[in-house]
């Protein structure tokens, strides 16, 4: 087992990043990189490491998104409590009695999502979904002046859910916040750190929002022009209770998974190929995902300038938009070994004959 990488991860995942605060995780992708390859900006705060292989052209971009999905504080109620957007998508089934913290000028500021005990919930709510809007996080404040003055908490603030990096029994198995997409994050870093021989250009990101709509992608894809683009995610697995072997496309431990399919993006056909063939030659655990709903950086990315012929790899994650998501390292381990063989076969007649 690649000891690296579970470090890594552990310090990817416990930065915290929502969508237009990703600045921990940018840090983290600047000094895992400094000296690899040229570093630089955009305007919206996506971060970009270009590593000049053999020649100029095709440019690759390997993208992957560091935000992760969180909140925002809307403001503190006369008696301290505080009340709150959802940034990226949630489930209030998985919130009530969770920890958060919340990020002010003064510091970090623990919290708790309040959740009514049983005893005191009337007949019929204790089997309704809450919603949203009735949450609310107590700090400890007795005032809505001490959560604010005091403690910092303000509107605006952002809030990140608290999920430590926990080694499950199954020694493969790993649970923590953010594996959407602090995964991605990491192979794009090691990716880069990797990558020996290659007649091409490779372009690995750290874009930002993309929990809120791709945002990040659009203009860090803008500024890069890449000729052809993958894209790396923490999909959902479903391997849960219930589902059937025959409907599962995102099993742990099942390898890399290779999305054809979602409503933002249709894969490259022929780059599509040239992956599986690649998995193939190296012996490399692959899953195939044509999924219903979902969308990632591709869908923003594909359609920049004269178009970028995409594809999505992903390391399954059970529970993603949670506290407590679940990874294999083999499905890690898989989709690096993957992009180490799949890339320095990206010269410039093959990404031309993509098109
Ligand atoms: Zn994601």
């Amino acid at each position: 087992m690649n000891q690296r990488s579970i470090e890594l991860l552990t310090e990817l995942t416990q930065a915290d990043g929502i969508p237009g605060h990703e600045e921990a995780v940018r840090q983290l992708f600047h000094s895992h990189l400094d000296g690899v390859g040229d570093i630089q900006k955009d305007r919206l705060g996506s971060i970009y490491c270009t590593k000049t292989g053999n020649v100029g052209k095709p440019r690759i971009l390997l993208d992957s998104h560091m935000d992760e999905v969180g909140f925002i504080v809307q403001h503190v109620t006369g008696a301290g409590y505080v009340k709150f957007l959802t940034v990226g998508g949630w489930w209030a089934h998985t919130l009530l009695a969770q920890r958060v913290n919340i990020w002010t000028k003064q510091g970090v500021v623990p919290g708790v999502i309040g959740s009514t005990p049983p005893h005191l919930l009337a007949a019929g709510a204790r089997d309704k979904v809450m919603d949203l809007k009735d949450l609310y996080i107590d700090i400890g404040a007795d005032s809505a002046e001490q959560a604010m003055e005091e403690y910092g908490v303000k509107p605006g603030c952002p809030i990140v859910p608290y999920g430590p990096f926990m080694p499950m029994r199954n020694p493969k198995l790993f649970s923590a916040k953010a594996f959407d997409n602090r995964v991605g994050v990491g192979l794009v870093i090691e990716t880069l750190q990797g990558l020996a021989d290659h007649p091409n250009t490779v372009i690995g990101t750290g874009s930002v929002q993309e929990e809120v709509g791709l945002r990040g992608a659009r203009t860090v894809a803008a500024a890069v022009a890449p000729d052809v683009a993958i894209v790396l995610e923490g999909p959902p697995a479903d391997d849960l209770p219930g589902a059937s072997g025959d409907t599962l496309q995102g099993k742990l431990g099942g390898g890399v998974q290779i999305r054809l399919f979602d409503p933002s993006m249709i894969a490259n056909p022929r780059l599509v190929e040239l992956t599986i063939e690649t998995t193939t030659a190296h012996q490399i655990p692959h899953q195939l995902a044509v999924r219903t709903s979902g969308a990632t950086d591709a869908g923003a990315i594909h359609q920049i300038g004269h178009g970028v012929p995409s594809i999505v790899l992903g390391v399954p994650a059970r529970y993603v938009h949670s506290h407590v998501s679940i990874i294999n390292i083999d499905d890690y381990q898989a989709t690096l070994d993957l992009l180490l063989h799949l890339i320095p076969q990206l010269d410039a007649s093959t990404v031309d004959n993509l098109v």
